[in-house]
């Protein structure tokens, strides 16, 4: 069986993919996972697994600086996605008949995939914002669809997953207060990378995820301003405030709120060592691989990328192949694109951003988290050359077609 600790000789670059649990967030997994309880029971221990959810609602309001009662908790980035696009859609669309949906093109398929299912299946309307060529949204396009007034919400995420680039919100966030719209934000790979000040960005709802922070699988939260009106997406027990079904995981979100109080007070610190070791990671493979090509905001020194972001295209090379290269060396890293019935799909966010599918395809995302080190930087470097160039020896069947 794999563990961080058994995988010590390789190189994990993979954290915006999951991040390696937290040390302290596991203990406090093991130490709420000793006493039995449900938090909707009346008796002691129900009391004591409702006081753990608690204090954790409560820790992670004050890490976030948001009211307690604005953390929805749910199973992950994935369903407070849900929660919000449909949530926020139905209960609009309820109230004065808006259907149009202003969503970037470069988005999660968690936010995607919701939207897309409103307008199959619901009668909803999807208005793409385009974005420039570093995957950032045009604001003036959001100006503009703003005016039409049958706009039911805008959803723009905080940071890319794949290219990193982070996305003006405060402004997006004020234009959709000033035409009062709905504005949605999945702060998944932002959270613990980029500063977070939700009080003055002022979103409707905003997406976060435990294991992206080092806390447990299954676990996140969707913070919803006390403005704003949800419909539920899961009907039962009403567990959280009537938004929210479902029995909730106590040494989950216990676990969840240490690894969201570690991520933003070593925001500051963190940031600083990952750019340093992402631009040490940019010289060193473009040293190595001349050819190799960085996609998105280069992002020296400020918050336009985030800190631990690598994207680059290796052209020539298929990606999904120079992965498994990789991996076969020690290095894990990903395409950060779909794979379809075998077949590797080029990604849509570097479509939106105008890259050609070929080039798409031939890309790989290293993202780096608080562990790593210039010694995983060196790694990459090193087993990169002759994984580039078996791969593009072997060629791939796909390129070979276009
Ligand atoms: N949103 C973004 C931007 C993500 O990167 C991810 C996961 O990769 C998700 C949502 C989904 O989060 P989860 O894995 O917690 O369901």
């Amino acid at each position: 069986m794999a563990t961080m600790a058994g995988m010590a000789s390789r190189v994990y670059a993979d954290h915006a993919a999951t991040a390696p649990m937290l040390p302290a967030a596991r203990e406090a997994w093991v130490a709420a996972s000793q006493h039995v309880g449900n938090p909707s029971s009346l008796h002691s221990p129900g009391r004591h697994a409702r006081r753990l959810v608690e204090e954790a609602r409560e820790r992670i309001a004050g890490a976030l600086r948001v009211r307690p009662s604005a953390v929805v908790f749910t199973a992950g980035g994935t369903e407070s996605d849900n929660l919000a696009i449909k949530g926020l859609y139905w209960a609009r669309h309820r109230d004065n008949g808006a259907q149009r949906i202003l969503l970037s093109a470069v988005e999660h398929h968690a936010v995607l995939d919701p939207v897309q299912w409103l307008v199959d299946d619901q009668g909803a309307k999807a208005q793409w914002l385009t974005v420039d060529s570093l995957g950032r949204v045009v604001t003036d396009d959001i100006a503009e669809a703003l005016a039409h007034g049958d706009v039911a919400l805008c959803t723009v995420m905080w940071a890319n997953n794949e290219v990193g680039t982070v996305q003006p919100v405060a402004e997006i966030a004020a234009l959709c207060r000033a035409a009062g719209v709905p504005f949605h934000t999945d702060a998944v790979q932002a959270l613990g990378h980029l500063p977070m000040d939700l009080t003055a960005v002022g979103a409707s709802a905003v997406t976060i995820s435990s294991h992206k922070v080092g806390g447990p699988f299954g676990a996140g939260a969707l913070i919803v301003d006390p403005t704003a009106t949800l419909t539920p997406v899961l009907h039962g027990g009403g567990q959280e405030r009537e938004v929210r079904s479902g029995t909730l995981d106590a040494p989950a979100v216990s676990a969840f709120a240490v690894a969201v109080e570690h991520a933003v007070t070593g925001q500051e610190e963190r940031a600083r060592h990952l750019a340093a070791l992402r631009l040490d990671l940019v010289s060193a493979i473009t040293q190595v691989v001349p050819d190799a090509v960085l996609n998105g905001d280069p992002g020296v020194g400020d918050d336009r990328r985030l800190p631990g972001n690598v994207h680059m295209s290796f052209p020539g090379c298929e990606g999904d192949l120079l992965l498994m290269l990789l991996d076969a060396a020690g290095v894990d890293c990903s395409t950060g694109s779909a794979c379809t019935a075998g077949i590797p799909e080029p990604s849509h966010v570097l479509l939106a951003m105008g890259v050609d599918p070929a080039t798409s395809r031939s890309s790989l995302r290293f993202s780096l988290g608080e562990n790593s080190t210039q010694h995983d930087v060196d790694a990459i470097a090193a087993a990169l050359p002759a994984a580039v160039d078996r791969a593009k020896r072997a060629g791939s069947p796909n390129l070979r077609k276009l």
